[in-house]
């Protein structure tokens, strides 16, 4: 109803318009002689879509009706009005847009907005920040429609135990009462989640308590705030299982899990992860960036892209974890953490490498992110979804890494501009 209501809006402001045109100009053509279209209706035909749920639709056919999915089925299924032309998609495969479930992005207006325009045009349809969001700026943003950039979340001002010498843009908090205070903060500022951080950083600080996150995740949750937890060790994760965490902002990192864990996610088959894996530390193909950055930019990335050993050790319990947990049914999301805008297609295909299958990567970077932060209207080509998807050059479930060959990306209906801005 209310997308009929926004067609017969934008009909009678097109009509205004033309009316005030041909006043202005002195033409004599009369506002009844124009023809309109009563909805703003494209059709697509011909492409493999891959749902986003783990279905695929051969031979798909869809609809978008003012940036919204109207019908997708295969050909046999969905008929195309007759005398209608339709955008030919024969050889391309049509994946939902990816949504990162964990970013730091800029907090300035204009680099924000770059952050978010670059995003999409590498089929980035939303980005959650989470924690380092201290200005008011990036909260004000999310409310902003910004026509071929990602939309923004935000979990505003993180909360951690005292951190000398790094960042202080979270809350620093070493009572339960200024650890329910700052929960109350951030939701006063209307962030999306609340974001933690359980962590020594290798020794050098106490880290926050389980008496302490307890009191975070409670007080969140009577403010109906889910929380991210960024987590280094085994026995943290599990503490925070056991005080009602939502969401893993990284996967256990120091040891490989064990039974135990295992059986507390099976108890709590709603929380999500968001592997956020490190470098595979093997040096990789950037040549796919050439026309995403400037050759300066290229170069420098082309410097660090060597065999680092450490590196390949951290990733191996990681991925080991992430192996084990996928296996056994945990809900995985897909996030990168800092800000790279082309780094889900990294984090894609090291997800597969760490032994997910390629169709499963692809549910978690669309389905289970749109789902991880809250965003039900996008993450699936489903009717009534918002028309985020990208079209593609070659089929990801053959290789992970054809999501980085992309012919077209969508957001909300409209195709991206991806000339390079
Ligand atoms: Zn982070």
């Amino acid at each position: 109803m209310s997308r009929y209501k926004l067609g017969a809006r934008l009909t009678i402001l097109f009509l205004g318009v033309i009316s005030l045109a041909a006043a202005v100009s002195g033409c004599s053509q009369a506002p009844s002689d124009v023809v309109l279209e009563p909805a703003n209706t494209t059709y697509y035909e011909g492409a493999r879509v891959l749902v986003g749920n783990g279905e695929v639709i051969e031979d798909a056919v869809f609809s978008v009706v003012d940036g919204v999915f109207a019908a997708v089925g295969s050909s046999n299924a969905v008929d195309l009005p007759s005398g209608v032309s339709a955008v030919d998609l024969r050889g391309k495969t049509v994946m939902p847009a990816i949504v990162d479930a964990h970013v730091h992005l800029s907090t300035s207006r204009d680099a924000l907005t770059q952050d978010l325009r670059r995003r999409a045009e590498q089929g980035i349809s939303a980005a959650l920040s989470l924690g380092s969001d201290g200005e008011d700026v990036p909260l004000e943003m999310r409310d902003e429609l910004m026509p071929g950039a990602a939309r923004y979340l935000s979990a505003g001002r993180g909360i951690t135990m005292p951190e000398p010498g790094r960042t202080e843009v979270p809350h620093w908090v070493t009572s339960e009462a200024q650890a329910r205070q700052a929960v109350r903060d951030e939701a006063a500022r209307d962030v999306n989640f609340i974001k933690i951080w359980v962590d020594d950083r290798n020794g050098q600080y106490e880290k926050l308590s389980a008496e302490l996150y307890s009191a975070i995740i409670d007080e969140a949750h009577q403010h109906n705030l889910k929380v991210f937890a960024h987590i280094f060790a085994l026995e943290d994760a599990k503490g925070l299982l056991r005080a009602g965490i939502d969401v893993f902002a990284h996967g256990v990192r120091d040891q490989d899990i064990d039974d135990e864990f295992v059986a507390l996610i099976r108890q709590r088959p709603e929380v999500i992860l968001v592997p956020n894996l490190p470098s595979r530390g093997v040096p990789t193909d950037l040549s796919w960036l050439a026309t995403s950055m400037s050759a300066e930019e290229l170069m420098q990335l082309q410097a660090g892209n060597v065999e680092r050993l450490e590196v390949q050790a951290a990733h191996g319990i990681q991925a080991r974890n992430l192996a084990r947990l996928s296996a056994a049914g945990m809900t995985i999301a897909m996030g990168t953490d800092g800000n790279t805008f082309w780094a889900p297609h990294v984090e894609m295909e090291d997800m597969v490498a760490a032994g997910m299958a390629a169709a499963d990567v692809i549910v978690s970077a669309t389905q289970n992110s749109a789902n991880a932060v809250g965003l039900d209207d996008t993450g699936t080509i489903q009717t009534g979804k918002r028309a985020d998807f990208i079209v593609l050059d070659a089929n990801p479930l053959e290789a992970i890494e054809n999501t980085r060959r992309i012919s077209a990306v969508y957001l909300a209906g409209g195709l991206v501009d991806r000339s390079g801005r």
